[in-house]
């Protein structure tokens, strides 16, 4: 079995990130990581060790009321996402949701809807073009109305079975351990474990289905088409498949396959002329199609080990420059950093204009939801 350097191992117990560790017992890199921490890396390694290693981010600038500092402008993107899944599972909660007695669509998208945008204090972005193009908080409501509208009788065969399942902190979905006899083929030097969390889970039926939401900005050509190869809905069928018997009985378990998701697709700006604002399809995976994206998932995780190897001996790590000027519609927050021509002005960049934050925590975020 290869190893990894002890100064790796020495880096990693010294670093204390929460999402690689050293398990003295067995002798390896541990990893537990979610789709968000894959796909920055996959994005941009130089920025996934600001981002992930580091936990550096633009200091918060003052601005106008209501102005978004500029390294917060993702942050509506986020946070309109967040806003819309607490939405969704208030929707199928079987205890306040459609179902339940004495719900009321002016009580759900509106008395609801208004505590919970009041709570993430969303009129900060009204000066965002697409808060403003959304209409604020009304143009919210009115969306959420739609969506109760238009999946209603969709959602009447959905049997609701869970909400909420986070996984990853009991390292209950392993992408891949080590076992000596398997070390000829698919091999990775760390034992690797996915995190994150499923919104919701329904019976349909015929299948145990888990249900993503996407809030996106338009539905441009066919805007599936890049859920069909993205890996977040084959890690959510994947982890699915592996924390079913911890969620439903073993009766119910035979009588029901879990190979999709249904993905509903949200449009914040304007869907194209007479369509309307949604969509809802399901996804399906073969079993040979997730054994492809575990594959892939240890790749990234080889590749990341072999980053750190060279990151912590202060040496370069890969660039995607094409995502420089277009991170999520706007400038890298690191580019003040990469354009500087040392790293003694590199340093500095980041000592006047950047903080250090908590990293993201791929097991806190599950405990907390
Ligand atoms: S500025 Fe470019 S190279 Fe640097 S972290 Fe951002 S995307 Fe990566």
């Amino acid at each position: 079995m290869l190893k990894p350097t002890t100064q790796l191992v020495n880096w990693i117990i010294e670093k204390q990130l929460p999402w690689i560790s050293y398990d003295d017992r067995i002798g390896r890199v541990v990893v537990v990581i979610d789709n968000h921490l894959l796909s920055t890396y996959r994005q941009c390694p130089a920025y996934f060790m600001l981002y992930a290693v580091e936990g550096i981010r633009p200091k918060p600038t003052p601005t106008a009321p209501g102005v978004i500092p500029v390294g917060e402008r993702r942050e509506w993107f986020l946070d309109f996402g967040i806003l819309w899944h607490k939405m969704m599972e208030e929707y199928y909660n079987p205890v306040t949701g459609f179902r339940s007695h004495g719900f009321t669509l002016q009580g759900f998208a509106v008395d609801t809807a208004k505590r919970n945008w009041d709570i993430m204090q969303m009129d900060k972005y009204l000066n965002h073009p697409e808060c403003q193009k959304i209409g604020g908080f009304m143009g919210f409501a009115v969306l959420l109305v739609g969506y109760a509208n238009m999946f209603s009788k969709q959602n009447e065969r959905l049997q609701w079975v869970a909400s909420e399942i986070s996984f990853g902190k009991n390292r209950e979905v392993p992408i891949y351990t080590y076992i000596p006899q398997e070390e000829q083929g698919i091999w990775s030097i760390c034992d690797i474990y996915l995190s994150g969390r499923i919104d919701l889970l329904f019976d349909d039926g015929t299948a145990l289905v888990p249900m993503d939401h996407k809030t996106l900005n338009s539905f441009r050509r066919d805007p599936l088409a890049r859920f069909l190869v993205d890996d977040g809905p084959a890690g959510y069928i994947f982890a699915m498949q592996k924390i079913l018997p911890t969620i439903v009985g073993a009766e119910l378990l035979s009588r029901r396959t879990c190979n999709s998701i249904l993905m509903s697709l949200v449009c914040k700006g304007d869907p194209p002329k007479g369509e309307p604002p949604f969509k809802r399809l399901p996804i399906f995976k073969s079993s040979e199609a997730l054994e492809m994206y575990r594959q892939r998932q240890i790749a990234t995780c080889n590749n990341i080990i072999s980053d750190l190897e060279q990151y912590i001996r202060g040496q370069q790590v890969q660039r995607n420059t094409t995502a420089c000027t277009n991170w999520y519609f706007y400038e890298c927050p690191y580019y003040d950093i990469h354009r500087q021509q040392s790293l003694d002005a590199e340093a500095k960049t980041i000592h006047n204009g950047f903080v250090a934050l908590p990293i993201w925590n791929t097991e806190r975020m599950n405990e907390e939801g």
